[in-house]
C-alpha cells in the first residue's frame, strides 16, 4: 500500500489547488467560494519515482454554529487515515480562529506534520510565512500552489517524512 498524505486546512487556503499542482493536472475542484468540494477525495500521486496517495479534504456545509467543530472533525478523519499531514495556512491572511482550532487537534497526533504557508506568490510574502514559525509546528514552507513556487522543495521534504 502506498503511503497516504492528507492535506488539511480551513476552506479557501488553496488545498485543492495544491493537490492539482502536485498531480500536474486539474482534478481536484477549486472553488472561489468555500464549502462545495466533496468531503475527502483520494488521488494517486508520484514524486521522483515514488508513489503515494494524496487526500484532499473540504466540503462541509456552512453552519455558523459549530463550524469550528465540523472543521476539526474533517481534519481529524483525514489525519486518522494518513501517514503524514500537510497543514495549509493562507500566508496572506495569517492564522485565523479556525486555523487555531484545527491545530489543537493536530497537536495530539504523533504523525509528521508539515506546515505550508500557501499563496506565497512572490518573495514579499516570505516574511508572512516566517511568522508561522510561531505556531510551533516547525519550519513553515513558503508555497504558491497557483504558480508552483516552492512546491518541488515541499515535495522533497514530504518524501523525507512519508
Ligand atoms: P481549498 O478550499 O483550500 O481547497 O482552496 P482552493 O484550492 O479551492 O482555492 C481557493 C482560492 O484560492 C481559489 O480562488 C484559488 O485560485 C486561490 N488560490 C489557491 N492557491 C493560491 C496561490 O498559491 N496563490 C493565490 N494568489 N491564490 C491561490
Ligand atoms: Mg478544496
Amino acid at each position: 500500500l502506498d503511503p497516504v498524505l492528507a492535506i488539511v486546512g480551513r476552506p479557501n487556503v488553496g488545498k485543492s489547488t495544491l493537490v492539482n499542482r502536485i498531480l500536474g493536472r486539474r482534478e481536484a475542484v477549486v472553488e472561489d467560494t468555500p464549502g462545495v468540494t466533496r468531503d475527502r477525495v483520494m488521488y494517486p500521486a508520484e514524486w521522483n519515482g515514488r508513489n503515494f496517495t494524496l487526500v484532499d479534504t473540504g466540503g462541509w456545509e456552512f453552519d455558523a454554529k459549530g463550524i469550528h467543530q465540523r472543521v476539526a472533525e474533517q481534519a481529524e478523519l483525514a489525519v486518522e487515515l494518513a501517514d503524514a499531514v500537510l497543514f495549509v495556512v493562507d500566508a496572506t491572511v495569517g492564522v485565523t480562529a479556525m486555523d487555531e482550532s484545527m491545530m489543537k487537534m493536530l497537536r495530539r497526533t504523533k504523525k509528521p506534520i508539515i506546515l505550508v504557508g500557501n499563496k506565497a506568490d512572490d518573495q514579499r510574502t516570505d516574511s508572512d510565512v516566517a511568522t508561522l514559525w510561531g505556531l510551533g509546528l516547525g519550519e513553515p514552507w513558503a508555497v504558491s500552489a497557483q504558480h508552483g513556487r516552492g512546491v518541488a522543495d515541499l515535495l522533497d521534504r514530504i518524501m523525507e517524512v512519508l
